[in-house]
């Protein structure tokens, strides 16, 4: 009993982790377990009370429908604290005499992503070795590859950037993860740039009343050898932290230490980057990343399936492949979903019936809806405007683009009338809706930084 409520759990945080951040889930889902499953209730076990409230508040909807998808039948989850409730691996092992071998590994492999280190942040499941390298990730491998040899040298800064679950993170941490190996005297840090902010602003308070611990601070951040921020483009519109960045960032450099950048969009599509900051981006190497293939898509399911313990055969890797395109994250959804389907049957190896049987849900969902409120939000949000000024009559220029792309997305993904537009956008008539789509369109046509804008707004509109 207790070894399938193990399983069951460990199939689940297979797929939260895909869903929540990193170190969120290092923080609210270690020490955790299945203690009890009847009637559709799941108990979960927790150290603390504080661990209780973080995953009732803020985590209960991923884990009810991880829950759920793995079984159907679930319908309710509940915390309850327990202490002393340890399941770090080596005692999940000793808790699991039954696991043993490939199995006991296996399970190892999942609780990896708790291994992060504490001096550099990274995690060692990042390696280059296990990234595999397509047409639409080559230029940003080749580059990072050089990085990692000619640290500070080469590529300064190096700027990576795509849509989400396609391997940015992965890519920028296994410079580091390389560094550290070859250099283990180097000093490397890698950091989201919400931690950045976040420090940045604990340093600022604090400082106000200690004015050494800015000092502190900037001695901190100018020590490094490499740094690494992830998600730079977080740090739009946030000026004091834009501010400091660009002092560490110039200390870092001028030392001929290595930085290296992602985003889920180019330099110039960052809005509110503070010129000077964007300028310095570009100076170095900027690589994208995109949707992989499905020669690419084959071969990393191969790689997961593998690293994983879990036997895929060729006729099983295709279908999948080439029914799950999202992003890697997705495929490996997707894997977790095989995994834990092969658990509950038992069997040595599944067969296609079983694979076309759980990932029926995932294909066929339909495409989901859109509404008028979240494209206005989705918008907004990415052009750092308010919905508000998206939709009043005001002429000020910034707002011209992200009112034009409004009308052309509230056109495209809803079809909505162009009197409606008009309207609800801006208080115009149709003809101005008429203008502000066909202009966004003919633009699409040669102008592939507004492609990504409106890709990444899309990702966004209908992210899961
Ligand atoms: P991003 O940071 O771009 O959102 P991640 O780096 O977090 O994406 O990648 C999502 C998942 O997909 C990770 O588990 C990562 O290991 C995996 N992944 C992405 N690209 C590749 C690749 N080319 N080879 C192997 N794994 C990949
Ligand atoms: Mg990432």
């Amino acid at each position: 009993m207790e070894m399938e409520l193990n399983e069951l759990w460990q199939a689940a945080l297979g797929e939260i982790e895909l869903q929540v951040s990193k170190a969120n889930f290092k923080t609210w889902l270690k020490n955790t377990a299945i203690v009890d499953k009847k009637g559709g209730i799941i108990t979960v076990a927790v150290p603390n009370s504080f661990t209780k409230e973080w995953l009732e508040n803020k985590y209960h909807k991923f884990i009810l429908r991880s829950l759920r998808n793995l079984e159907s039948e679930i319908k309710e989850v509940n915390y309850k604290i327990q202490q002393g409730q340890n399941f770090s691996k080596d005692d999940f092992k000793s808790k699991n005499p039954s696991l043993k071998g490939a199995d006991a590994t296996k399970q190892q492999l999942d609780f990896q992503e708790l291994n992060v280190n504490a001096l550099t942040n990274l995690n060692p499941r990042y390696t280059f070795e296990n990234f595999i390298v397509g047409s639409s990730n080559e230029l940003a491998h080749a580059a990072a590859l050089a990085v990692s040899e000619n640290i500070g040298k080469k590529y300064n800064p190096l700027f990576i950037y795509g849509g989400v679950g396609l391997g940015k993170t992965h890519l920028i941490q296994a410079i580091g993860n390389q560094i550290s190996k070859n250099n283990p005297a180097k000093k490397i840090k890698y950091v989201t740039s919400e931690k950045f902010t976040s420090e940045v602003i604990s340093a600022l308070r604090s400082g106000s009343l200690r004015p050494r611990d800015i000092d502190d601070f900037k001695r901190r951040w100018r020590e490094i050898d490499l740094l690494i921020i992830d998600d730079i483009q977080f740090l739009s519109g946030k000026e004091k932290t834009q501010e400091e960045f660009f002092h560490i960032f110039n200390a870092l450099y001028d030392a001929g230490r290595q930085i290296i950048l992602s985003s889920d969009r180019s330099p110039k599509s960052i809005q509110t980057l503070e010129e000077r900051l964007r300028s310095r981006f570009e100076g170095g190497m900027i690589a994208d990343i995109s949707y992989p293939d499905l020669e690419t898509r084959i071969a990393i399911l191969k790689s997961k399936a593998n690293e994983k313990n879990m036997d895929l055969s060729d006729e099983i890797c295709e279908y999948v492949a080439q029914n799950i395109k999202k992003n890697v994250r997705e495929l490996e959804g997707a894997l977790n979903r095989l995994i834990a389907t092969n658990h509950q049957l038992g069997k040595k190896e599944l067969n296609m019936i079983d694979v076309k049987k759980t990932l029926n849900l995932l294909i066929s969902a339909p495409k989901k809806n859109t509404t008028f409120k979240n494209i206005i939000k989705a918008v907004a949000e990415y052009y750092d405007t308010s919905e508000k000024e998206l939709l009043e009559r005001s002429r000020k220029k910034e707002i011209v683009k992200p009112r034009q792309i409004t009308m052309y997305l509230l056109r495209e993904e809803l079809k909505s009338s162009f009197p409606f537009i008009g309207l609800k956008v801006g208080g115009r008539d149709h003809t101005t809706a008429i203008h502000a789509c066909e202009k966004i369109k003919k633009e699409l046509e040669s102008n592939s930084v507004l492609n990504d804008e409106i890709n990444s707004i899309k990702e966004k509109l209908y992210l899961v």
